[in-house]
């Protein structure tokens, strides 16, 4: 597997994941700085042995683009955990409007649910409600922090003080 860091800001807001050869990097030429090591892992060289970064700081403050997660099927899944959110089967997944797009529905984080293909045909041009459809989860937006959270899977419990209060 290749290890992933946790890059933050001068103030300790995360703001995006690398690898972790582009940490070591921004740490070697003194940009950043370790907060956490890999306990378990680190970097040989012919000569030495060092610390694999899994959480760095920035050693000045980066003014970050606003980031916000991107609508596209394959992340309105990932929210979901590839779940359909009437019936809970992990098979033959599309999306649902909530509010039929024909009704007027918008293709937005809050009305688009992951559902399965039987569920969806059932459902038809109705709300959920009216085909008496209850849903396991409310349909939200995800902050991007909840989004580099689930990033490739990447869950390192030394990352955890950093991304917890955002994720909760
Ligand atoms: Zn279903």
């Amino acid at each position: 597997m290749t290890f992933k860091a946790l890059v933050l800001n001068l103030d300790y807001t995360p703001i995006t994941v690398c690898s972790v050869q582009r940490a070591f990097l921004l740490v070697f030429m003194k940009k950043a700085e370790i907060i956490k090591a890999n306990g378990t892992h680190s970097l040989r060289t012919v000569s030495a042995n060092f610390p694999m970064p899994s959480v760095i700081r920035l050693g000045r403050y980066v003014t970050a683009p606003y980031k916000s997660v991107v609508l596209t099927r394959e992340n309105v899944f990932k929210r979901d955990g590839f779940t359909c959110q009437y019936c809970g089967t992990q098979k033959d997944l599309t999306l649902d409007h909530l509010t039929p797009k024909a009704r007027g529905g918008d293709t937005s984080w809050n009305n688009l649910v992951t559902a399965c293909k039987k569920c969806n045909s059932f459902k038809g041009n109705f709300t959920p409600e009216e085909a008496g459809l209850q849903l396991s989860s409310k349909p939200y937006k995800p902050s991007y922090l909840t989004y580099l959270h689930n990033l490739s899977g990447v869950n390192y419990d030394e990352w955890k003080p950093f991304l917890i209060s955002e994720v909760a």
